[in-house]
């Protein structure tokens, strides 16, 4: 691809922004196509999190060697500014020498993080086309970067104003979560409260009630004005990478996510990124994958394995180990990145896992739609 120097992009989601950027920065013509008439419409300006445990570098310093500055509402929230509640409603809380984790908004927001990355895509120059879906690429090369395509997980959830001061509380339970688990955000005045759940969806709201009389039971808590949001993630077993040697799937539309618990958004900029360095380097998009980012994800399915064979009895053992640290981001880190026991687990993890995703095809061997899984691909491994 490094010859043509335009790129199509497909998508303005957090990895089809930050492939758009990162061409264009460096010389390419970028058409992004999106089929909404602005950012974020995933998302209702709830507040999100950007994980700072998996990696030694701290996420901004990431976000910033990748290019991306951080002009939209971007607040570090350490352990010691909020709790974790585990089953039983004991409480704990976690000490960290950094930031656990960014609190973004999403959503078209001025001050969201989908905007930041629209600002600074305009910025450079990428030419974005609204309210265009593009079903197909007759010609030329593209990254693909369209987002989840099926339910593998779901979170449902409500913003509000409140008069609570920021802080931030976790509850790891399966009668609230099942597999997963509920979180309230606050800033600034404004909060967020989901829970997200990996299995039991059809009982969705009778889980999201319950876990919002939890929260109820453990803060004094006032809600005003609150609307709803809710969505859903995506992962495969074995990330796909390509097509047909034309088009880079990125991010959720590639099955990148946090397979344990849905923090993808670092997935989706660091594959968009990838994608667009081996247009520009002329190097394989799977192999810096496959260095990057896919050990990783398979760790990140292996504890999915384990997470979902805890149950509750082993969240209380979970949360008690994580309060007896001084810091909490090493051992994270350890369990987010792999080792001989984690590879081992991931093939377990690889055999149990089954996506629900399903695969659509249009029956052209040298097809070039976007959308569907047909043709020559590289897969992960
Ligand atoms: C409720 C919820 C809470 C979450 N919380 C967190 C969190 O706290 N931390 C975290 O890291 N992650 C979180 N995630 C996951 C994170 O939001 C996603 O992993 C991330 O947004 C994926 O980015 P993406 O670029 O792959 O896809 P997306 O963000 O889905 O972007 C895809 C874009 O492509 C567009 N599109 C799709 N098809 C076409 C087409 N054919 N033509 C043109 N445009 C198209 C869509 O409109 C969309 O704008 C959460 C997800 C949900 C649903």
């Amino acid at each position: 691809m490094k010859n043509n120097k335009k790129i199509t992009v497909v998508g303005a989601g957090p990895g089809g922004l930050t492939a758009a950027i990162i061409l264009v920065k460096n010389g390419y013509e970028v058409d992004l196509f999106e089929q909404n008439n602005d950012v974020g419409s995933r998302f209702n300006g709830d507040f999100q999190g950007l994980e700072n445990w998996s990696d030694h570098e701290d996420t901004l310093d990431i976000l910033k060697n990748l290019g991306i500055e951080t002009n939209f509402l971007c607040q570090p929230y350490y352990g010691s500014d909020g709790l974790f509640y585990g089953p039983k409603l004991k409480k704990v809380v976690v000490k960290t020498s950094r930031p656990l984790f960014y609190l973004i908004e999403r959503g078209a927001g001025n001050n969201s993080f989908d905007q930041g990355l629209r600002q600074q895509a305009e910025k450079v120059g990428v030419n974005i086309i609204w309210n265009h879906k593009l079903e197909s690429i007759k010609e030329g090369y593209a990254i693909v970067s369209t987002g989840p395509k099926a339910t593998d997980a779901i979170a449902k959830g409500f913003v509000f104003k409140t008069s609570l001061k920021d802080s931030f509380i976790a509850f790891l339970d399966n009668k609230i979560a099942p597999k997963a688990y509920a979180y309230l955000l606050v800033n600034n005045g404004r909060a967020t409260f989901a829970t997200c759940l990996f299995e039991d969806f059809k009982n969705e709201r009778m889980i999201f009630d319950k876990a919002l009389e939890t929260l109820k039971s453990v803060i004094d808590i006032d809600i005003n004005e609150p609307k709803k949001f809710g969505g859903f993630v995506n992962f495969f077993n074995k990330p796909i990478l390509s097509k047909n040697k034309r088009f880079l799937y990125v991010g959720e539309n590639a099955g990148f996510q946090d397979a344990l618990w849905g923090f993808g958004i670092k997935y989706a900029m660091l594959s968009g990124y990838y994608a667009a360095q081996s247009i520009i380097n002329d190097t394989s998009y799977k192999d810096l994958c496959m260095t990057h980012l896919v050990p990783k994800f398979q760790t990140s399915l292996a504890n999915r394995w384990l997470f979902a064979h805890l149950t509750n009895y082993g969240y209380s053992f979970l949360l008690s180990k994580l309060e007896s640290f001084d810091d909490v981001i090493p051992p994270l880190r350890k369990h987010y990145n792999q080792s001989i026991s984690k590879k081992m687990i991931y093939r377990i993890a690889n055999r149990w896992y089954k996506t629900k995703l399903i695969n659509k095809q249009c029956l052209n061997e040298h097809c070039d739609c976007v959308w569907c899984r047909h043709g020559t691909h590289a897969h992960a491994n």
